[in-house]
C-alpha cells in the first residue's frame, strides 16, 4: 500500500527483529499507526525525497512495542506510535543529512543525529505544533547522551 508517491506501508514495517522474534503484530498494526505513519510520509519523508531526488532508505519506522522492548528502546519512543523513521541517503554522510533536514523548512517533531550512522526524523499529526527539536546522540562512558544539536 502506498503512503505517498514513493513510500509504502511495508517499507514503513519492517522489522529484522520482529521476524525473528516471531512477533507478528509488527506487520498488522492498527489504523491509528498507518494514519501517523501516512502523516510522517506526507509532512517530512515525501518532501524531503522530493527535494532531495534520492532514494531515502529507512531502516526503522514503526516498531510494535515488543520490537521496541526487544531492541531496548526507549519505552515512549515515537516509534511505538508509528511517529518516527530512522533513514539514510545514499550519497549524503549522517551530519549532512542531519543538516539538510534541520536548515530545511520542514516542519518535524524530533530530529536526532544517532552516533553520526542514522538520523531519526518525528512527525506527531496529534498536537498543534511540532517542536523542531534537534538533538545529536552521542556515546559517553558506554551510555547514550542527546546534546542540542
Ligand atoms: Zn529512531
Amino acid at each position: 500500500m502506498h503512503l505517498t508517491k514513493n513510500f509504502y506501508l511495508d517499507e514503513m514495517l519492517t522489522s529484522q527483529s520482529a521476524v525473528r522474534l516471531g512477533f507478528d503484530e509488527q506487520f498488522t498494526p492498527d489504523q491509528a499507526v498507518v494514519d501517523n505513519l501516512r502523516a510522517l510520509c506526507q509532512n517530512v519523508l515525501q518532501p524531503l525525497r522530493d527535494g532531495l531526488q534520492r532514494a531515502i532508505l529507512t531502516s526503522s519506522g514503526y516498531r510494535c512495542p515488543r520490537v521496541n522492548q526487544a531492541i531496548n528502546g526507549a519505552p515512549n519512543s515515537q516509534h511505538v506510535f508509528g511517529q518516527a523513521a530512522d533513514i539514510k541517503v545514499g550519497h549524503l554522510t549522517t551530519e549532512q543529512l542531519y543538516q539538510r533536514i534541520k536548515n530545511s523548512n520542514l516542519v518535524f517533531d524530533q530530529l536526532i543525529q544517532e552516533f553520526d550512522r542514522w538520523v531519526h526524523v518525528s512527525y506527531n499529526p496529534n498536537i498543534a505544533a511540532n517542536r523542531r527539536q534537534c538533538l545529536r546522540a552521542v556515546k559517553v562512558d558506554g551510555k547514550t547522551k542527546y546534546l542540542p544539536g
